[in-house]
């Protein structure tokens, strides 16, 4: 058998045995779930809390493998090199995606979180206005998953040049600019490999890698399994009471489409973030002696569709905006007959474009910026080849979501208010493309509270069904 390590601390090592995929065969699970990222990682936890006093099994499927034994970051050495390692381990999907050229995969166990930038706004509240959930609802969520998560503000509150930065953001209009929220795990950054240790410590589970999930298996309308490949191309079943989806927005959806689960909805509404990126420097050399590392965030707020991160180190800023892009039916993932994977499944199209609209913000959040430098005494500094701000490819966000959204009504909406998919009792969607709208926010946060709000509504299923 071989052993996951889970680092927390880099002194604290952790271990979860592996299973092999022969072992699990010979289960009925109670629930399965597919996929470590952020929402599996979030909904096995919960799970695990939840059913830590009671015989339930858990089993759990990843396509990848172990990758890295915590977030890239914590890693010494390999903190300043992540994006080399990242572009040499993650899945350019965008290149056969004309339309949503910069998205990329990661097939790993903690999925893209081992390097996503821990960055965890809530979403503003005016997206949940058209959500089958309400804000006060979600904000129990919203509290467990911060408390998980160890959200903290990322700079130093107390440094005097952050205060001072803060307000003069204040005063010039960006009221609401504060320190970034990140999530960490003991000073650590977060990764979704924190999920797995914290499940694991309360209730045990069956955990295979190199695991596929290839294609639901229903009887009578509902799941009863899962058809899983192997790292030799051979085919598994599963077998499972409850199945959960987390394979993230691009995969999660070609797993419904591919095993012709029913809704019109499946794969359309597809959703990200508009994206722009600019570097930049203070103009007056007083400022060179700011030392620490300042992050700020300017969240969306009723008037501005739009987020931005800044970065300060010394005299140089980055800076990044994302913009609000409409959710519409026809931004849509399809399967492509003509084209399939090692596997004989066919692989995604994706018809995506910005709406009028989604470009008057791109405008707009262009402008904002430029008076954002202008404001903090800095100047864009033009990079080689590209526009002083420029704007970066659909996809690019790595924030796509909406492709199972929640809600309602089935025509508007894939899985319902509790990640069901309508109309098919025992299987859930747990992952980004859960959410029914992005606003301007990072959306993990938000994936993250929904799954341990599955989570919780899967548990009281069987609590039901116990005391029927
Ligand atoms: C560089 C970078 C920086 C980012 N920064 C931020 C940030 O600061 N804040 C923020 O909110 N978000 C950020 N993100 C986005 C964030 O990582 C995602 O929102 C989040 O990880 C999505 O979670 P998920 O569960 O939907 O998918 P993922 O985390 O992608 O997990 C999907 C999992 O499913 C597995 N899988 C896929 N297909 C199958 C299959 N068929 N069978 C079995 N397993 C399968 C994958 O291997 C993976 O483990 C960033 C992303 C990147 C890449």
């Amino acid at each position: 058998m071989e052993v996951l390590l889970v680092v927390r601390g880099l002194s604290n090592p952790f271990s979860i045995p592996f299973q092999s995929l022969e072992h699990m065969e010979e289960k009925n699970y109670d629930v399965l779930v597919v996929g470590t990222g952020a929402g599996g990682g979030a909904v096995l936890w919960r799970l695990c809390e939840k059913w830590r006093k009671n015989r339930k099994s858990i089993g759990v499927i990843e396509s990848g493998d172990l990758l890295l034994p915590t977030h890239i970051y914590n890693i010494p050495g390999l903190r300043k090199k992540w994006k080399k390692y990242y572009n040499e381990v993650s899945n350019p999907i965008g290149q056969h995606l004309p339309q949503f050229l910069g998205a990329e995969q990661v097939f790993a166990v903690g999925g893209r979180t081992l390097f996503w930038g821990a960055v965890t706004p809530r979403m503003h509240a005016s997206e949940f206005i058209n959500w089958p959930i309400s804000e006060q609802e979600i904000d129990t969520y919203y509290q467990i998953a911060e408390d998980i998560m160890q959200i903290h503000q990322a700079s130093s509150i107390n440094s005097l040049h952050l205060q001072a930065i803060l307000q003069h953001l204040h005063s010039k209009g960006f009221h609401e600019a504060s320190p970034i929220p990140s999530a960490t795990s003991h000073g650590k950054t977060f990764s979704s490999l924190c999920f797995l240790k914290n499940a694991w410590e309360q209730h045990p589970f069956d955990f295979a890698v190199k695991a596929r999930a290839l294609q639901l298996l229903m009887e009578n309308g509902k799941p009863v399994g899962l058809k899983v490949g192997d790292h030799n191309k051979k085919i598994h079943v599963l077998r499972a009471k409850t199945i959960v989806l987390a394979a993230g927005s691009l995969e999660t959806p070609r797993l419904l489409l591919h095993s012709k689960i029913p809704g019109n909805t499946i794969g359309h509404f597809l959703t990200n973030h508009s994206f722009i990126k600019a570097k930049g420097e203070f103009i007056s050399k007083k400022v060179g002696n700011i030392s620490e590392n300042i992050r700020i965030l300017i969240p969306q707020t009723d008037e501005t569709p739009y987020q931005f991160q800044i970065y300060i180190n010394k005299r140089l800023i980055n800076a990044v905006g994302f913009g609000k892009v409409e959710s519409l039916f026809d931004n849509n993932l399809t399967l492509d007959p003509l084209s399939v994977d090692e596997y004989g499944i066919p692989k995604i199209k994706i018809n995506f474009s910005y709406s009028v609209k989604d470009m008057e913000i791109i405008r707009q959040m262009n402008e904002a910026l430029h008076q954002v430098f202008n404001y903090l005494g800095a100047r864009v500094v033009h990079e080689k080849g590209k526009a002083q701000i420029h704007v970066m490819e659909p996809g690019e966000d790595y924030h796509e979501s909406g492709t199972c959204r929640i809600g309602n009504d089935p025509s508007q909406s894939a899985t319902n208010r509790y990640g069901q998919i309508h109309g098919i009792t025992g299987l859930y969607v747990a992952d980004n493309s859960i959410l029914s709208s992005i606003g301007a926010s990072n959306p993990t946060l938000t994936t993250v509270a929904l799954a341990i709000r599955i989570a919780d509504h899967i548990s009281n299923s069987y609590s039901k069904e116990r005391t029927k």
